[in-house]
């Protein structure tokens, strides 16, 4: 079975399409939906749309890997963007199903090398645990060409406690691999967006409406940023 692979522009899981799309060489994925909002806006700047990832331009012929051609992709992206326009006009809290908040006691590490990536481990007070005290490490693995890699979420306690992780993290070599570490991004708890109470008592999601400023939707991560930065600099302190 294969693990769950989420689009690290918008954190959504991906399906069997975008788990197809290999937009890149260097073997940085993002959803379809994503991809498409990348080459439109370069096309509305006259620009080439990049690698969110190593900023090589995207062929838009020559998307690597994948069994559709890129007129089917551009079809299965318009049709999935108006499905989620359209649930932004609903009632409630719905509108806030597509905000992600930046979480300021969650550091997001990726580049994290595999065989150190236990949970437990890393919580220890060698590891993660000397910055602070933490509520949860979760770890996700990928594949890209440099072999397998690890992406890590350590929710800290205290936001301090993550700014210290992040300023000692990011940028540094650990075995042989450069860690980037950032803010991470939370959504909202389902339950809690359809206004019922949440019934799990680990659950991490969040049943507060975020600051403002902290606030985005997937649309404005992308214009803002999906051109020229990837999302792992957006929140990065330094
Ligand atoms: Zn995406
Ligand atoms: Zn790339
Ligand atoms: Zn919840």
């Amino acid at each position: 079975m294969e693990e769950d692979l989420d689009c690290p522009l918008c954190m959504e899981e991906m399906d069997i399409t975008d788990r197809h799309l290999k937009p890149c060489h260097c073997g940085y994925q993002i959803c379809v939906w994503c991809w498409h909002q990348v080459m439109e806006n370069a096309a509305k700047e006259n620009t080439e749309g990049r690698c969110p990832a190593c900023r090589t331009p995207y062929d838009k012929d020559k998307v690597v890997g994948t069994r559709l051609s890129c007129s089917e992709l551009e079809f299965t992206a318009s049709k999935r963007k108006s499905h989620k326009a359209k649930s932004k006009t609903q009632e409630g809290r719905k509108h806030l199903s597509n905000v992600r908040v930046v979480q300021r006691n969650l550091v997001y590490i990726v580049g994290f090398p595999v065989n150190f990536a236990d949970e437990e481990m890393l919580e220890r007070r060698d590891f993660f645990g000397q910055y602070g005290k933490i509520l949860k490490v979760a770890v996700s693995r990928q594949h890209s060409h440099n072999g397998p890699t690890a992406s890590v979420y350590v929710t800290f306690v205290r936001d301090d406690d993550a700014v210290k992780c992040i300023n000692a993290i990011d940028g540094c070599i650990f075995e042989g691999k450069l860690l980037r570490a950032c803010f991470g991004t939370n959504k909202y708890c389902n339950s809690w967006l359809k206004n019922l109470p949440c019934n799990n008592p680990d659950c991490l999601y969040l049943h507060d409406e975020g600051p403002d400023e902290d606030s985005y939707t997937k649309e404005e991560m992308i214009a803002k940023y999906g051109k020229y930065v990837s999302i792992l600099t957006i929140f990065r302190l330094h």
